[in-house]
């Protein structure tokens, strides 16, 4: 009996024809920030006003599960995300830091509304912060008087595309 011998790269080929586009390659980093961008744990936070659209985000007709973003937290050791809805105030402000300290890194934070960007109708009052940056680095600004539920999507989703692509 008469046995031919395979071709030599007839394992590798036989390997490639199985495996074809159903393997994908990639780093671990890049794995981690696609996973983060498309699972924000926002931190239940707001004043006045602009928290009502931040409720409205997640009510049926705007439905934020929609992104996967609808897990807000009560506790910052398991958010990941700060949405900072409406004005801190100065008697907040102490206390608003240290919540945003006990959160894991890496973490981000959305001022959404003009109070949370820069103070709003409320800037010059004796009572205010201007803006939330004075208290840590604000990675997103949604503005409007309220901002719409749209628009804190808007925010939410251009802070994805710079996480997924590794900007933070
Ligand atoms: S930005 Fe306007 S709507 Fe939002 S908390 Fe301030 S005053 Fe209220």
């Amino acid at each position: 009996m008469v046995l031919a011998s395979p071709p030599a790269d007839d394992g590798a080929s036989a390997l490639q024809r199985m495996l074809g586009d159903n393997v994908i390659t990639t780093t671990l980093e890049k794995m981690w920030n696609w996973a983060r961008s498309w699972s924000f744990w926002p931190l239940s936070y707001g004043c006045n006003c602009c928290p009502i659209e931040m409720m409205a985000a997640g009510g049926a007709r705007f439905d934020i599960a929609r992104f996967g973003y609808e897990v807000f937290r009560a506790v910052p050791r398991q958010a990941d995300l700060l949405v900072v809805a409406g004005p801190i105030t100065l008697k907040m402000a102490p206390v608003v830091k240290r919540v945003y300290e006990q959160m894991p890194s890496p973490k981000w934070v959305l001022a959404m509304g003009n109070c949370a960007t820069s103070g709003g109708p409320f800037r010059d009052g004796y009572s205010i912060l201007p803006g939330a940056d004075s208290l840590f680095k604000v990675d997103i600004y949604v503005p409007g008087c309220p901002p719409r539920p749209e628009a804190l999507f808007h925010g939410l989703l251009e802070l994805k595309r710079r996480v997924e692509r590794g900007e933070y």
